[in-house]
Parts: structure tokens; sequence; C-alpha cells
């Protein structure tokens, strides 16, 4: 073997993208672009066949490096780890960094003693010991990097159609949706220059965003989750910029945690999904309450479709499915609505069906948000002294009715006054509406009245019956300093249902105060 052989070995490198469909701040992407003769970008659709793809892949294109981006939910580490494991069996070297979240989950939960913060007050106070976030990295160069598909593409390497993929409209309003998102990495940096533009103006007038209490629910698609989400919008780029621009307008060195709290509350969730595979669901999911929802198959649908007999909830729901994004305030009040508020229904089957219409669904946002909507975990739990009333909270979040009239076209003529409550509308009024309740539209499903007070005494019971276990418990209290150290050992000893106990009982005998997401 000469020094010639040597010289001949080329750097091919592959960069898988999974999440962090981007290019800029993009660490993994640059550590792949260094000292590489050739480059491959890849996208496997069924990520779960990696493992099978990547062996025929190296061999054809005769690669030595892979890199990709951090996937930090438990649902991705197995996948992950055969990846891994055949790198090392076909010596490729395989370099994997964090840029999905602001900070490495993994190293909040090493500096919180070796589990994750079990309230999003604690998580704060350990981010603040970690310190602030890596800034993002500049972009990558391109220049002598041999590229193996034509600029314009060509068959072998073009993107498939949805219809290539199997998937189809379900409706005529989804395929011609009245608002909808379009992807990719350039829309995410213009919506994130018209949001920074935002955040300026409301910095100006000393404010941070009012997105939750004058709510635009027909303005345009303007969200950012959507890019977080799939990554082609860095968290960390959008946080650095909202930091940087505080800092221009106020002129202040000191830059206060809430103008980036939603961004935090993101991370707080990925960082209690890690290590718990079941946290999307009730049972085995040692942070979630155990709850005897009810599975009632009937209303499940008439709130998924959106046929619930309240405007407000409908319209939020019918919009869900036919445009796949709903502001804050409707999925808090359609996942109250169906849980803790009204319908008692189990907050999984609420998952599901944001997991599948959602086009920014996050395995572990979403569940991490059901859990606290449905009072069943974190500061929340069993903490719920009020629920979202479908019309008083409709009549808040859109006064005009415009919102509701776009997505219940049935009600488009009935007055204001009646609109949130279409069934108290005289008959004649219901008639000139062309809306009449039971003939056009459904009448309310439930009394919210009644159903909202049959859940809170639910929920009070639920509460007894845990401040009955405080005394056994005071045993694995009194095992460590920190609840979350408590959870861990009661966990190992009495199983689950201890585990969260431990934690509630704490909770239900604290007065828990604290911002909700
Ligand atoms: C039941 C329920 C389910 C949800 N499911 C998802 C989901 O699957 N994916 C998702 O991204 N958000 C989810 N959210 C959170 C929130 O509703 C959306 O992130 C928000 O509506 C996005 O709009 P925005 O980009 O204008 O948010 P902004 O208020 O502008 O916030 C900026 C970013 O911070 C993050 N963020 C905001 N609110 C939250 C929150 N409560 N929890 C965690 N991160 C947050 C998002 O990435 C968001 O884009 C859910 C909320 C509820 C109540």
């Amino acid at each position: 073997m000469g020094p010639d052989s040597e010289a001949v070995k080329k750097c091919v490198s592959v960069h898988w993208f999974r999440h962090g469909l981007r290019l800029h701040d993009n660490p993994a992407l640059l550590e792949s672009l260094k000292n590489a003769d050739e480059f491959y970008a890849v996208f496997v659709f069924d990520g779960q066949v990696a493992e099978d793809v990547f062996p025929k892949l190296f061999q054809e294109w005769g690669v030595t490096r892979l890199t990709f981006e951090q996937d930090p939910e438990p649902v991705w580490q197995d996948r992950d780890n055969k990846v891994k494991a055949l790198c090392k069996e076909l010596e490729v070297e395989c370099i994997e960094k964090v840029s999905h979240t602001l900070w490495d989950p993994l190293n909040i939960i090493q500096a919180n003693g070796g589990s994750p913060p079990l309230t999003y007050a604690m998580f704060c106070q350990v981010t603040e010991i970690v310190g602030l976030p890596p800034r993002a990295c500049p972009d990558p160069d391109f220049t002598g990097v041999k590229l193996p598909s034509s600029v314009h593409g060509d068959a072998k390497f073009h993107v498939p159609t949805c219809e290539e993929l199997g998937v189809y409209p379900e409706s005529d309003r989804q395929s011609h949706p009245l608002s909808g998102y379009s992807g990719g990495e350039c829309r995410a940096l213009e919506l994130l220059e018209l949001r920074i533009e935002k955040e300026r103006q409301a910095f100006e007038r000393g404010q941070c965003l009012p997105n939750q209490i004058n709510p635009d629910l027909t303005g345009l698609p303007m969200s950012l989750s959507p890019h977080l989400r799939f990554g082609s919008l860095s968290v960390r780029h959008f946080y650095w910029l909202i930091h940087r621009t505080f800092m221009e307008v106020t002129q202040s060195e000191t830059v206060p945690t809430s103008i980036t709290g939603q961004l935090i509350w993101r991370e707080y969730f990925y960082c209690m999904s890690v290590n718990n595979p079941k946290y999307n669901c009730m049972e085995g999911n040692p942070i979630c309450l155990d709850i005897d929802w009810y599975r009632n198959m009937e209303q499940f649908e008439k709130w998924s479709k959106g046929q619930t007999g309240y405007p407000w909830i409908d319209a939020c729901m019918r919009q869900l499915r036919e445009e796949g994004w709903i502001h804050h305030v409707c999925r808090q009040s359609v996942a109250c609505f169906l849980t803790r508020g009204d319908l008692w229904i189990d907050w999984q089957m609420g998952l599901e069906v944001f997991d599948r219409y959602l086009v920014d669904a996050d395995w572990s946002v979403c569940a991490g948000n059901w859990m606290w909507v449905s009072s069943s975990a974190f500061e929340k739990v069993l903490q719920c002294p009020r629920c979202v009333c479908p019309v008083r909270y409709g009549r808040r979040m859109d006064p005009k009715g415009d919102y509701v009239r776009r997505y219940v076209p049935e009600l488009q003529n009935m007055p204001l006054l009646y609109l949130f409550e279409p069934w108290k509308a005289p008959a004649a009024v219901q008639e000139t509406a062309g809306c009449v309740v039971g003939r056009d539209y459904p009448p309310p499903m439930v009394d919210h009245k009644q159903a909202s007070k049959m859940c809170m005494a639910k929920m009070e019971k639920i509460k007894g019956k845990c401040r009955g276990m405080r005394l056994c418990l005071l045993f694995t209290a009194s095992v460590g300093g920190r609840p979350e150290y408590n959870a861990k050992c009661s966990y190992r000893v009495f199983g689950s249902v201890v585990n969260v106990c431990t934690f509630i009982s704490r909770l239900v005998s604290m007065q828990i105060t604290g911002a909700d997401p």
C-alpha cells in the first residue's frame, strides 16, 4: 500500500435529512461537507426502513461518512441505534449533531440529576443553570463539492408526488382549503421576517405579541410551528433573532425569558419525552395520571367531525380537518371540550385526531399539550378550577363571528346574538337565517353547564383519592430532596401509579400556580 492508494480514498458524505429540512443552522450538514469530495442528500420516506436502505447506498456510492441531526424523541431511538451500529460495522464515520432543540435534552436531564424536570417551572430553573442555548451556525458552503443530481433533478432523484405516495384528500374542502400552508425553507424564512417585524412593533409598544388575547383567527396562515416541526426553520435562529430584536428596540442587556416562552414550552415537552417511549399514552406512562376516561365512539365522532352543535367547537374542528392547522386558543378549546370540560373522553383519542390532521403534529409537543389540557400531568395535574365555556370563550375569541361563519357556513346568516348558541334563537329567526337547529345544524350534544359540573365532580373525586394516598406516600417523599427523585424512587418501589401519585399528592397539597403554555 503506497501513498498513492491513500490519496485516492475519496471522502463521500451522505447527509440524512429527517427533521431539520433546511440548509441554515444545520451543524450536521456542515460536518458532512467538511473536506467532502462527493455529497449526497438523502431523505427516507419510511424512516423505519432506513437501516435496510443504507447498506445498498453505502456500497453503490462508496460512502465514507453519514451525518444527521439528533431526533430527541424516543420513537426514533431504535432506528437511529440500528443505523449507528450499521455504520460501525461498515466502517462509515457517523456524526450526529443537536439542532432540532435549543438545548440537548440529555444535558438538561443530566443537569437535573439524571431525570427530566417534572414541571415547567423546574425546567426553567435548570435551563438557567445550563446557560443560554448555542447560537445558530453559519450557512453551508458547497464550493468544490460534487453533487450527484443535476440542478433540475432527474428521474432518479425527483421528489415523489402525494399521489405516488398514495396520499389523497379526504374531501373537496381539503383539496381546496380556504387557507393553506406552503412548506420549504424559503417560505419559513419569509414568514420569520414578517414575524420578527411584528415582534419589533410589539416591543416598541412595550408589549410582547398578544397572540392569545386577540388572536387573528381568519388572517393569513403565518404560524411557524409547521416549519419548526419539520425543521425548515431553525429554532435557534428564531430564538436568537427575537433576542436581538428585543435588545435593539429596548437597548437592554437583559432579555426576559417570557418573550421566548413559547419556544421554551416546546423544549420542555421534548425534554420530558426523552427516555419515555410511553409519553403519548396513559398506560405505562410514568408521568401521566391514570383517569377512567370514557371511550364513547358516538360522541367522539361528533366532536371529531365538527358536529357537536357548539358552533365555536365545530368551526375549530372543521378548520383542523380542512386545513391542517388551528390556533392555540382553538386547540385548547376543543381539547378541553373533549376531555375534562364536557365529554370526559380519553385524551389519547383526541391526540390521534390531532396527529392525523395537524400539519405541525409533533409527537412530544402534541402529547404534552393533551396531557396538560386534560390535567393529566405536569403542574396542571388535577389543577382545573375552570374549563373553557364553548359559548362565552368562542364569543370572546371571535367577537364578530367571522371565524365561525367561515367554517360553519350553515350559520352564515345567523344573527351574531345567537351565533354561538343558535338553539336559543326563536324559530322565526332560525327560519329567516336558513338554519333550523335539528334540521340544518345539530342541537348541542351536551348541556355544557351540566356536563362541566359532572366533569369537575369527577376530578374532585380523583383529587380526593390522591390526597388519601399521601400517608403511604410519605415514605417515598422522604427518599430524596426533589419531587422528581421521589417519583423515580417510588416508581421502582411501587410501580407507576405510585410514581405519579407521589408527584400529584405534592401538587395537590401545594397551591400550584403558573403560566399556561
Ligand atoms: C391540545 C394541543 C395540541 C398541540 N399540538 C401541537 C403540535 O402537535 N405541534 C406544535 O408545534 N404545537 C402544538 N400545540 C401548541 C400550540 O398550539 C402551537 O405550537 C401554536 O398554536 C403554533 O402557533 P404559532 O406558531 O403561532 O405559535 P407561537 O405562539 O408564535 O409560538 C412560537 C412557537 O413556539 C412553540 N409553541 C407555542 N406554543 C406551544 C405550546 N403550548 N407547547 C409547545 N410548543 C409551543 C411552537 O413551536 C410555535 O411555533 C398544541 C397545543 C394544544 C393545546
